[in-house]
C-alpha cells in the first residue's frame, strides 16, 4: 500500500504532532520526519526543570522515540537530518546527513515544514564565551547542567525576564544558585500589562533574586579566574559563573525565504487558515509561522506548544483532504516562578493601545483562591479587558498561588466563543470550599464587568489620580488607613459613611478606595443613590500599591484618559 508522499521538516512539537495526525488520517501515506537534533518529539517546556533537577531523568524528556513513532505509526523519522534546500519546481528537498555528510535529495507529494524558532543571541562582545549558554533543547540542558556540575557554580546570570527566563532562574536558585535576573524591559513578563508584572517582580525581590530592570547587557567578558563579567548598559557588571539568554526566540524561516514562501511579522513563514504556505504543495506550522491574534487580528508571531500541535493537526487534517481551520492564536499562557502562576489570555491593556483599541473598560479584582472560612486561601490578583460597547471580553491576566490556571482557562474559553462579561457573570464552575468560592472569581470578574456596563458603578482609573480635582475618600478602617492611604485621602468608614454624608461634597467628584475595591463599590452604590459624583477605584490599595512609577504617564502625555 504505497501512497501521497508526505515529508515533514522538524520533528519536536508541530512536526511529530502533524506526522501522528497524518498517518490516523491516511493509512496509505508514506511519511518521513526529518529533524536536525539527535531527538524527536521531546518536552522542550520540562527543559527548565531538567536544568534544576526537578525531572531528574534526561530519558523523561523524551515524549516519543523514533521507534515508537516507527513501531505504532509508521513513520520513517530520520533524526541528525538537516534539509538544506527545497527545491519547488520539482517537489524535492535536499537533505544533509549529519551522521555521514551525505547529501540526497526526496520527493514531495506534500511538504510540512515545523522548523520552530532559534533562540536570540544578541550580536554583543563575548556572546559565545564558554558558560553563556541559550536554552532550546536537550543537549543545550545537558550542557548547562554539566557545566554547573563540573564548577560547582554557585551564581548566574538570566537575561530575559520572559517566561523561560523566569522559571530558569526559578530553576537554578533551587539548585542553591544566586541569580541575577537583567531585563531590559522596565518590567518582567513582558505580555503582562506593568502594573500586573508587579506581583511577580515583588516576588522575585522576596525570594533574594537579584532583579536589574530596564538594564540591557552590553557584553561578556571573561576574567582571569574563568569567571564570566556581564556588563550592562548602566554601566554595571556581574561576576558570575555562568549566563543563560533567554531573549526571544526568531523564527527559523531561511529555509522557506530561500525558496520564496512569503515571509511577514520577524521574518515567520505566512499561512493561510489551512496552515498552507503560497505554495500549494508546502505547509508551515509552529514557532515559525505568523498567526492571526485572535482579539485584535493582526499578524504576529506567538511561540507556544498548544498552537504549534494544533496547527500540526489542521496542517494534517488540509493535507489529508480535510478542512480543518486554525482559529487564530489568542496567547493563552501559563509561567509558575518561586511560587506565583502567572497566566493570561487574550490582549493586555498594552497591546489595545498599541493597536489604537480606545473603547474597552477594566477591572481589578483580588479575590480568595477558594473559599476564605477554608484554611489555606490565598489571593488570585486579576486584571479583566472587555469592549465598553458590547462586553466582549478581550483579555485576563492572574497572578497568585493557587487556582489561577483554572481561571483563565475558563476565561480563555470564553474568549474563544466571543462570549461577554454577562457570561462571565452567569457561568456555573465548580464549587466546594476547598476549590473556589460560591462566587467563583470568574463570576467575581464578569460581575464586576457588567457592574461598569450596566451603569451600576462608575470606574475612576488610578492613572488618573494624579491629574484628577477629585476627593479621595478611603472606606476601609481607620487602622488599615492609617497603614496606608493615598496622599490627601480622608477616611470614613463605610460603617460609618451614611451618618457622615454632610462631610461629603455635592459639587466635587468623589473617589472612593478600600483594600481590593469591594468596599468601594458598596460605598460608590451608597453615594450615586444619594446623588453625589462618585468613581470606586478599581482594585483598591492593593492594585494601587503594584503601580509601577510612572504609570500611565504616557495618557497624561498625550493628554488623553484611558479608555
Ligand atoms: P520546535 O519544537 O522547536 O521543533 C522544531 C524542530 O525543527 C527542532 O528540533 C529543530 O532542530 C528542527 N529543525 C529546524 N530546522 C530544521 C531543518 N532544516 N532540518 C531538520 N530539522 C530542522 N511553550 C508553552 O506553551 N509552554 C511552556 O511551558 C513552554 N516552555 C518552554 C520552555 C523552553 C525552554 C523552550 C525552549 C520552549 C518552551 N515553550 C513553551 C515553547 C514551545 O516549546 C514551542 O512553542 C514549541 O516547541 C514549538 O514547536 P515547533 O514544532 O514549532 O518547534
Amino acid at each position: 500500500m504505497k501512497g501521497k508522499r508526505i515529508l515533514i521538516v522538524g520533528g519536536v512539537a508541530g512536526g511529530a504532532s502533524c506526522a501522528a495526525r497524518a498517518r490516523r488520517l491516511d493509512e496509505g501515506a508514506e511519511i518521513v520526519l526529518f529533524e536536525r537534533g539527535e531527538d524527536v518529539s521531546f518536552a522542550n517546556c520540562g527543559l527548565p526543570y531538567y536544568i534544576g533537577g526537578v525531572i531528574r531523568e534526561e530519558q523523561s524528556l523524551h515524549v516519543a522515540s523514533p521507534e515508537l513513532l516507527k513501531s505504532r505509526f509508521n513513520i520513517d523519522v530520520r533524526t541528525r537530518s538537516e534539509v538544506t534546500r527545497i527545491d519547488r519546481a520539482r517537489c524535492e528537498i535536499e537533505v544533509k546527513s549529519l551522521e555521514t555528510g551525505e547529501v540526497y535529495r526526496e520527493p514531495y507529494a506534500a511538504l510540512v515544514l515545523a522548523p520552530g524558532a532559534a533562540p536570540i543571541r544578541p550580536a554583543i562582545e563575548g556572546v559565545d564565551l564558554p558558560g553563556v549558554f541559550t536554552v532550546r533543547n536537550i543537549p543545550d540542558s545537558r550542557a548547562i547542567r554539566g557545566w554547573i556540575d563540573e564548577r560547582h557554580a554557585s551564581t548566574a546570570v538570566v537575561v530575559g525576564a520572559g517566561f523561560i527566563g523566569l522559571e530558569l532562574a526559578e530553576n537554578l536558585a533551587q539548585r542553591g544558585i544566586k541569580v541575577a535576573v537583567l531585563e531590559m524591559l522596565p518590567q518582567v513578563m513582558p505580555p503582562l500589562d506593568p502594573e500586573m508584572a508587579e506581583f511577580v517582580s515583588f516576588r522575585l525581590i522576596e525570594k533574594r533574586v537579584d532583579l536589574r530592570l530596564d538594564d540591557a547587557v552590553s557584553a561578556l567578558t571573561q576574567e582571569e579566574n574563568g569567571s564570566l563579567c556581564v556588563k550592562t548598559n548602566s554601566g554595571k557588571s556581574f561576576i558570575t559563573d555562568m549566563a543563560i539568554l533567554s531573549v526571544g526566540v526568531r523564527p527559523e524561516s531561511t529555509l522557506a525565504k530561500e525558496a520564496g514562501l512569503a515571509t511577514g511579522v520577524a521574518g515567520a513563514i505566512q499561512v493561510d487558515e489551512n496552515m498552507r504556505t503560497n505554495d500549494p504543495k508546502i505547509w508551515a506550522v509552529g514557532d515559525a509561522v505568523e498567526v492571526t491574534n485572535f482579539i485584535t487580528g493582526e499578524a504576529c508571531v506567538v511561540p507556544l506548544a498548544g498552537p504549534a500541535n494544533r496547527q500540526g493537526r489542521v496542517a494534517a487534517d488540509s493535507i489529508c483532504g480535510r478542512t480543518t481551520c486554525s482559529r487564530g492564536v489568542q496567547g493563552t499562557a501559563v509561567c509558575g516562578a518561586f511560587g506565583l502562576t502567572i497566566a493570561m489570555t487574550g490582549a493586555s491593556e498594552k497591546l489595545l493601545r498599541r493597536r489604537g483599541v480606545r473603547d474597552y473598560e477594566k477591572v481589578y479584582l483580588h479575590p480568595d483562591s477558594h473559599a476564605a472560612y477554608y484554611p489555606g486561601a490565598t489571593p488570585i490578583h486579576m486584571k479583566l479587558l472587555f469592549s465598553r460597547g458590547d462586553g466582549k471580553i478581550l483579555g485576563a491576566q492572574a497572578v497568585g498561588e493557587e487556582g489561577v490556571e483554572r481561571r483563565i482557562d475558563v476565561i480563555a474559553m470564553a474568549i474563544q466563543m466571543r462570549a461577554t462579561v454577562f457570561d462571565l457573570e452567569e457561568a456555573e464552575l465548580c464549587y466546594a470550599p476547598q476549590f473556589g468560592s460560591a462566587k467563583d472569581p470568574v463570576n467575581l470578574a464578569g460581575m464586576a464587568a457588567a457592574n461598569v456596563l450596566r451603569g451600576d458603578v462608575r470606574l475612576a482609573r488610578w492613572e488618573d489620580l494624579s491629574r484628577s480635582e477629585a476627593l479621595v475618600v478611603d472606606v476601609r478602617e481607620p487602622l488599615e488607613y492609617a497603614a496606608d492611604h493615598v496622599d490627601d485621602a480622608i477616611n470614613i468608614p463605610l460603617g460609618e459613611l451614611r451618618e457622615r454624608l454632610s462631610e461629603l461634597p455635592q459639587d466635587r467628584e468623589i473617589f472612593v478606595c478600600c483594600g481590593v475595591g469591594q468596599r468601594s463599590y458598596y460605598a460608590a452604590r451608597v453615594l450615586t443613590q444619594r446623588g453625589f459624583q462618585v468613581k470606586s477605584l478599581s482594585g483598591g490599595m492593593r492594585t494601587y500599591s503594584h503601580l509601577p512609577e510612572g504609570f500611565g504617564a504616557d495618557d497624561a502625555a498625550k493628554g488623553t484618559t484611558a479608555g
